[in-house]
């Protein structure tokens, strides 16, 4: 199997370990769509309002799912900001 140019080396994360490497994330994802390279194709709020102004959680379960405009693999990031976890993963 060949492996995509766009997403081969993208970077995944298992689990978020901490609000911090969620944070982290969203922002790796903010760049991946910035570049070009990917589409944003499902979400339940948008990139910027994971966190509203005063710093409280858009939801208790956050997802935003992507996918490669070269190859349309799909990833999905999730966090469940109220009991932790969550992680960057290939697929739906
Ligand atoms: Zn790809």
């Amino acid at each position: 199997m060949s492996i995509c140019e766009n997403c081969g080396e993208i970077r995944l994360v298992k689990l978020f370990r901490s609000p911090y490497e969620y944070l982290q994330c969203i922002n790796y994802i903010k760049s991946l769509i910035n570049d070009g390279g990917f589409e944003l194709v499902t979400r339940n709020c948008p990139l910027n309002e994971v966190k509203d102004k005063d710093g409280c959680w858009a939801d208790d379960i956050i997802y935003h799912v992507i996918k490669c405009k070269s190859c349309g693999q799909v990833y999905s990031c999730s966090c469940n900001t109220y009991r932790g976890g969550g992680g960057f993963e290939k697929g739906r």
